[in-house]
């Protein structure tokens, strides 16, 4: 960290900031300029965190030097994660499909969507049974029998399922069926259900925060990782901007960022950043394109019924095209679709 001392500062001032590094262990460094000065903190910067600095008299900033975020960084971690879900592999080797409904609604419906996943050549089924929405007059998920059907489409097609927690007290028990958590948007900051999610050594799927930096982002995972599980998979969703055309703006910038400052494999999420069903193939091969590791796409068999995000939703014949033509790219790119293993 470095203390950057006001214009004007004087050498008692400087020295209080000195004492109070040193009071914790550290040791500074005072480098005087021709105006001002800055004072360099050596040592533990966790330590120096929590020091009252900027309220000196004759501080001007406190600025951090080095990554907030450790465990989940590149910096301290240089060769990419590769995060396996039941017998799906998410990371740089291959590019990966994720698809299934937005929200599990009836056993038929469910096992439509998860066929045509598995059809369009998805390696991990999507499908949410707790869902968190805008409007508590919404259709809320299914619940416990949601996740029953998933696990009952699990065993239809041989898919790992991933599926979104919403709180804390739930994660045990959809532990207990899916392969792997998402965390969604609105709770990408949900701190205790981060660390739970963390600690129930589950992979998890974590959403950017639509009005989340690249840094709180990752600092999310962070603490998901502290908990001791390194299976994470980040999720750029789209974030809010001023533009209403779309639902969100797809951030592909924030993906490379996100790849490019963490180890951990990138997921775009096109049907959730636009919102509309005729962007959901463009922004997907834009996300191939652009490096990401995988996509996740929601599919209906009747969009129009659907009780969750039907118009962004492909229909099962759509997600099949774009699967072929998203496996082409691949190969065209030379990165291999990431295929089911045994
Ligand atoms: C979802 O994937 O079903 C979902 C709710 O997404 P998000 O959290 O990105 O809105
Ligand atoms: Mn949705």
């Amino acid at each position: 960290m470095v203390v950057v001392m006001k214009v004007g500062a004087t050498p008692q001032e400087i020295e209080a900031v000195e004492q109070m590094v040193r009071k914790v262990g550290g040791a500074p460094h005072v480098v005087s300029g021709v105006l001002r000065s800055i004072v360099a903190l050596v040592g533990d910067d966790e330590r120096f965190l929590d020091l009252p600095l900027s309220t000196l008299p004759g501080v001007e900033t406190v600025q951090r030097i080095g990554k907030p975020y450790k465990l989940v960084a590149r910096e301290l971690h240089q060769a990419p994660t590769s995060v396996r879900v039941g017998n799906a592999t998410i990371g740089r080797e291959s590019f990966a499909l994720i698809a299934g409904p937005c929200a599990v609604e009836t056993p038929r419906q469910a096992l439509a969507a998860a066929e045509a996943a598995k059809a369009a050549g998805a390696t991990i089924l999507r499908g949410g049974a707790y869902k968190p929405r805008t409007s508590p007059y919404s259709f809320q998920g299914l619940g416990k029998p949601g996740l029953e059907i998933l696990a009952d489409c699990r065993e239809a097609t041989g898919l790992p399922v991933m599926t979104e927690v919403i709180e804390a007290r739930d994660v045990e028990h959809v532990a207990a069926v899916a392969d792997a958590l998402q965390i969604g948007t609105r709770n990408s900051q949900n701190y205790a259900l981060l660390s739970e999610v963390g600690r129930s050594g589950k992979p998890v799927l974590l959403k950017r925060g639509f009005s989340s930096t690249i840094e709180e982002w990752l600092m999310s995972a962070e603490y998901i990782a502290r908990e001791g599980n390194a299976n994470i998979i980040l999720c750029e969703r789209g974030i809010r901007t001023f533009e209403p055309m779309t639902r969100n703006t797809l951030d592909l910038a924030g993906m490379i960022v996100a790849q490019n400052e963490s180890h951990l494999p990138v997921v775009v999420d096109p049907s959730h950043a636009a919102g509309r069903r005729d962007l959901v193939e463009p922004l997907a091969r834009a996300a191939l394109a652009a490096g990401a590791d995988g996509v996740m796409i929601d599919v209906h068999d009747n969009p129009s019924e659907a009780l969750c995000d039907g118009p962004q939703a492909l229909l099962p014949d759509d997600l099949a095209r774009l699967g072929a033509e998203l496996a082409k790219l691949a190969q065209d790119l030379g990165r291999p679709m990431a295929l089911p293993e045994s």
